[in-house]
């Protein structure tokens, strides 16, 4: 089987190299393998050289802004340095914010919390779960799913020309991933910015595949705020970013109330409190921040730049080729795609086993070959229903239990991968 090659082929491993990629467990079968985790869209391994750099400053972490001790100092440093490192590496505009999130989910809850009032957001019903569900309070245009990448500029250029007046009182704001949790497939990203802006309306890219796998300068590509996940970027979990225009962040309310929020709380002579709120991007950081989740996205993002996205895109698209062809030899193989199988795309590959259960495929690769993959709707329900063909009513959920032998497959499987592996 294809993927195998991958946890083989040592010829294309990257200059990355990952914590845990050579763990070497047994398998039910007998006898044991070199893991394979192939489930990079999921959660990439962190990289050895954003644990070393945690390790290293564990022995001195403190808690920011506020200490005047040492630690807290350097803390600091650390702490604000993380916020330049990240706008250097999305090639952000001088008067962009840095917030510091959990994750991609957080960071577009966020910026969710903080659109005008009014506000219209336009939204793919292909995207995952985290960019297609946080609008609730706004109103919610739902894009129905384009088979190419122009007819996906199309799509969303009639729906800004025909905003129905009554539901045009407020800015308009579109949601887009650069690349596909799914299909890995590439979006248009840079036309559908520039479609948002020509009708007045603000973009904001969720890049939680797109970044751990292409490089994502703002200036270039236009967008107003871009949300990633550390997690996905070769760093530890429970941090994540939203950068951009600071405007709407800054003219919101907190997205949580507290402390680091705050820059003065009085008690009024009426009894009730009155509070300056920051305008920085502390602003929608209350509490104490995850220092040190920040610092690995720092570290992350300065081992991606330095083993350059030249190289890491070159042996992505090897990898890419590998699987691809390894796949197409087996007749009972479907592989999911939006824009058709050629279309660009990064390390993430969605497919079909006719005959087989997802779920039981997904189980053997990991019980008889030491192959992690991922089965499922991959939080990205519709999307996942339109590429299989199943009724839109289909109650098939995460993990939900397959298709009966001779069905219509409900669920799918996906391989993913990138630098590290
Ligand atoms: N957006 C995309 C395209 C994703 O693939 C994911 C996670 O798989 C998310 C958003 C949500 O990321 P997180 O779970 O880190 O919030």
């Amino acid at each position: 089987m294809s993927v195998s090659t991958i946890a083989s082929d040592r010829s294309v491993c990257s200059p990355l190299p990952v914590l845990g990629r050579d763990v070497t467990v047994p398998l039910v079968t007998g006898g044991e393998v070199t893991y394979a985790a192939l489930d990079y869209a999921a959660s990439a391994p962190a990289l050895q050289r954003v644990w070393d750099d945690v390790a290293a400053y564990a022995p001195y972490y403190g808690s920011v802004h506020r200490g005047a001790g040492y630690l807290s100092q350097l803390s600091t440093d650390l702490f604000e340095n993380a916020r330049g490192t990240v706008a250097e590496f999305l090639d952000c505009r001088e008067d962009d914010q840095v917030v510091f999130t959990r994750s991609t989910t957080d960071s577009l809850n966020l910026l969710a919390s903080v659109v005008p009032a009014g506000c219209e957001v336009f939204v793919f019903e292909t995207e995952h779960h985290a960019s297609l569900l946080p609008w609730r309070d706004a109103q919610v245009t739902y894009l129905d799913a384009p088979s190419t990448p122009r007819q996906a500029v199309e799509t969303l250029e009639r729906a800004l020309a025909h905003r129905d007046p009554s539901r045009a009182s407020g800015p308009a704001l579109v949601c887009v991933t650069g690349a596909s949790n799914v299909t890995g497939e590439l979006w248009p990203v840079r036309e559908l910015a520039a479609t948002a802006h020509a009708h007045g309306a603000r973009i904001v890219l969720d890049a939680a595949q797109l970044a751990p796998h292409h490089p994502v300068s703002v200036r270039d590509l236009d967008v107003d705020w871009v949300a990633f996940s550390g997690h996905k970027l070769y760093a530890p979990f429970g941090a994540g970013v939203l950068a951009g225009r600071a405007d709407w962040l800054r003219d919101a309310e907190p997205y949580l109330a507290g402390g680091g929020a705050s820059r003065k709380v009085t008690r009024r002579t009426d009894g009730g409190v009155d509070v300056e709120w920051h305008e920085s991007a502390a602003r929608h950081e209350a509490g104490s921040p995850n220092v040190i989740g920040a610092y690995a996205i720092a570290s992350a993002c300065k081992a991606l730049t330095e083993a350059g996205f030249d190289t890491l895109v070159a042996r992505e698209r090897h990898l890419i080729r590998t699987v691809g062809e390894g796949l197409a030899e087996v007749p009972e193989v479907k592989v999911l795609s939006l824009f058709g199988d050629d279309s660009p795309r990064v390390g993430v590959i969605s497919f079909v086993v006719e005959g087989w259960n997802s779920s039981h495929f997904a189980a053997a690769l990991s019980a008889e070959y030491g192959i992690g993959v991922r089965d499922g709707l991959f939080c990205a329900h519709p999307l996942v229903r339109t590429l299989l063909g199943s009724d839109p009513q289909t109650q098939g959920e995460c993990g939900a239990p397959e298709a009966a032998p001779g069905e219509k497959s409900l669920n799918a499987i996906r391989v993913s991968f990138g630098a590290g592996t």
